[in-house]
C-alpha cells in the first residue's frame, strides 16, 4: 500500500480494510488492474494513484465512509462517470487519496408527475435519467454527448450545460432538491420539491457546480418537463457568425420557447468531420464558411411546417443562405455535431478552450482570436463550435497541417494566453462548461476577483476546514 500522512498519523489503521468494514470487501478495490479505470481519465490528460476505489451503496454508506475520513484526516476524490474534461475527478499523483466512486448508487427513488420531478441517486447515468423521465411522458432536458457515461452527481457537481442550456438552462436550473454528505459526514438533506421556499439561503446551489470540493452529492429532486411531441432539425448554412448571430435573433422573435438548440459549426469543423468522421456526409450541395444547427421542438405537430417557414423567410431576407430540414437527417446533424471535438485528433495536436462571452460578442470575439493566433502561430487552425445561443464557444485550435505536434503543444500556455487575454477583454469566462478542476486551478486568481475568491476560500474551510474533500482541485 502507498504511505498516507494520516496512516503515519494513526500507524495501527489500514484504511482500506477499514472502509471494507463498511461497504463490503467486494467493494473496495486495491488491485491496480482492477483500480486503473478510476484513475486515469479518458483523454489520457491526467492520472493519479488512490490508497483504494471505495464504491458505496448508499447515502448511510457514504455518510460512514466520509465520517471516517474525516477522523483519520483521509483525502477523498469524488467520482461519478469519470466523463470530467478539467482532470477533477482523478486523484493526485501522491497516491495518499481514496477515490469515491458514486456509481453504484443508482437507484430511482421518486417519480411524480403532478409535481413534475424525479428523485434519483447521485450515480445514476444521464441517459438513464433521461429515459425514466421519458417513461413517464416527461422529459429531463439536459443534453450532453457522455451522457451514457457520465451520473447526474457528475453532472450537477460540474453544473453541466450541453446543447440544450439555450432552453432549459444548465444543469442548476434543474434541480429543486439535493442530498448531501457533508466532510464530517453529517447528512444534508434538502430533498425539496419546491418552487417556492424561501426559508433562508439556498444551500444546495453552494455544492452544484462545486466540484466535489464542498461535499457529497448522493441525490437529488430534478425538474421534469413536457416530453415534446413535435420535433424540427435543420441544417443551416450562414456567410459567417455575424449572419449566424442575426439568425438567432430572428429565429428567437419568430419562435421563441420552441427554440431548443443553436449550434455554431465552422467550415472546418464540417471539414474535418467529413474527413475523419463516421457515418456522415455534407447536408448541403454547396459549401458554405458557416453552419447552424438548430433544432426547435413543441407539442404541436405544425412545427416543421413553421420551421421551414421559418428558414424560407431567413433565406428571402439574406440571413441565411441554404438549410436542409429533413426529419429523416436529424440523426445525420447531430451526429456531425457530436464527433467534431473527437476528429481534431485526427489532425495533429490540439489546444481547446471551453470559454463565454455575452452573445451580442461573439462574432467580433472570434475576428479578434483568429486574428491573434494566426499572428502569433502562422497557419494554426481555429475550430470555434458550439453553443452560439448561450455564448460559449469551444475554442479549439489546431495545430498548423504538416507541423510538429510536440512542438505546437508545447505552446500550450501562450495559446491559452491569446484565448483567454481576449476572452478577458469581453468580460468572459474561461470555464463557460467544464468547470476547474486541476486544469485550469492556477489560471483561477489571475481572472477572479479578489473578493469572489477570499469568499469561496472562506466557504470551503467553513465547510471543510481539514480540505479533505477533492484538495487541488478548484481553489
Ligand atoms: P466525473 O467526471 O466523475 O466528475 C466530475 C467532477 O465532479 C469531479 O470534480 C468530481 O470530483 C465531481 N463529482 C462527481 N460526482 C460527484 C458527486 N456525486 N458529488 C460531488 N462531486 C462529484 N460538459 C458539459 O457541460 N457540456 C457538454 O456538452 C459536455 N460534453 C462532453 C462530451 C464528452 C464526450 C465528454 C467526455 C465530456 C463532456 N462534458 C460536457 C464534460 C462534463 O463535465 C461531464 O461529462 C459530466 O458533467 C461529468 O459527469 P461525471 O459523472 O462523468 O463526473
Ligand atoms: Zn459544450
Amino acid at each position: 500500500m502507498v504511505p498516507n500522512e494520516a496512516v503515519h498519523k494513526l500507524p495501527f489503521i489500514d484504511v482500506p480494510e477499514r472502509l471494507a468494514a463498511i461497504v463490503g470487501g467486494a467493494n473496495v478495490l486495491v488491485d491496480p488492474a482492477d483500480s486503473a479505470a478510476y484513475l486515469i481519465e479518458p483523454r489520457d490528460l491526467f492520472k493519479g494513484r488512490a490508497l483504494c476505489i471505495v464504491k458505496p451503496g448508499s447515502t448511510a454508506e457514504v455518510a460512514a465512509v466520509v465520517a471516517f475520513c474525516a477522523e483519520t484526516s483521509t483525502k477523498i476524490v469524488p467520482q461519478g462517470g469519470n466523463t470530467g474534461l478539467v482532470g477533477g475527478q482523478t486523484p493526485s499523483e501522491r497516491g495518499d487519496e481514496i477515490v469515491l466512486s458514486l456509481r453504484r448508487m443508482d437507484r430511482l427513488r421518486e417519480i411524480d408527475p403532478s409535481s413534475n420531478t424525479l428523485t434519483v441517486e447521485a450515480g445514476m447515468t444521464l441517459a438513464r435519467v433521461r429515459a425514466e423521465a421519458e417513461r413517464a411522458d416527461r422529459l429531463f432536458p439536459l443534453s450532453l454527448p457522455a451522457a451514457t457515461a457520465c451520473t447526474i452527481g457528475g453532472n450537477l457537481a460540474t453544473n453541466a450545460g450541453g446543447t440544450a442550456a439555450i432552453a432549459y438552462g444548465t444543469a442548476r436550473d434543474l434541480v429543486l432538491g439535493l442530498e448531501v454528505v457533508l466532510a464530517d459526514g453529517r447528512i444534508l438533506s434538502d430533498l425539496s420539491k419546491l418552487k417556492k421556499d424561501n426559508t433562508g439561503y439556498d444551500l444546495k446551489n453552494l455544492f452544484i457546480g462545486s466540484e466535489g470540493t464542498l461535499g457529497i452529492i448522493t441525490a437529488a429532486v430534478l425538474k421534469l418537463y413536457p416530453r415534446p411531441h413535435a420535433v424540427g432539425t435543420a441544417f443551416v448554412g450562414l456567410a459567417g457568425p455575424r449572419e449566424a448571430l442575426r439568425f438567432l435573433d430572428f429565429t428567437r422573435a419568430t419562435l421563441d420557447y420552441e427554440l431548443k438548440s443553436f449550434e455554431l459549426i465552422p467550415r472546418i469543423a464540417l471539414d474535418f468531420v467529413l474527413a475523419h468522421g463516421k457515418a456522415v456526409r455534407d447536408p448541403l450541395p454547396a459549401p458554405a464558411p458557416c453552419y447552424v444547427l438548430l433544432e426547435v421542438a413543441g407539442q404541436s405537430q405544425d412545427i416543421d411546417a413553421r420551421l421551414r417557414a421559418l428558414l424560407q423567410s431567413a433565406k428571402d431576407r439574406g440571413i441565411i443562405e441554404d438549410a436542409a430540414a429533413d426529419p429523416e437527417e436529424r440523426e445525420l446533424f447531430w451526429r456531425i455535431r457530436s464527433q467534431i471535438s473527437d476528429v481534431q485528433a485526427q489532425e495533429g495536436g490540439s489546444i481547446k478552450h471551453d470559454v463565454s462571452v455575452p452573445v451580442a460578442d461573439v462574432p467580433v470575439f472570434l475576428e479578434e482570436i483568429e486574428r491573434a493566433l494566426t499572428a502569433r502561430i502562422p497557419g494554426a487552425r481555429l475550430v470555434a463550435f458550439g453553443h452560439l445561443g448561450d455564448g460559449n464557444i469551444h475554442c479549439n485550435v489546431s495545430q498548423p497541417a504538416g507541423a510538429d505536434k510536440a512542438a505546437f503543444l508545447a505552446r500550450w500556455d501562450e495559446v491559452n494566453g491569446i484565448v483567454h487575454g481576449i476572452v478577458a477583454e469581453h468580460q468572459g469566462s474561461i470555464s463557460a462548461e467544464h468547470g476547474i478542476g486541476r486544469m485550469k486551478r492556477a489560471l483561477l486568481p489571475r481572472v477572479k476577483d479578489p473578493v469572489a475568491l477570499d469568499v469561496m476560500r472562506a466557504l470551503k474551510r467553513t465547510l471543510d476546514p481539514q480540505g479533505i474533500l477533492n484538495p487541488g482541485k478548484v481553489l
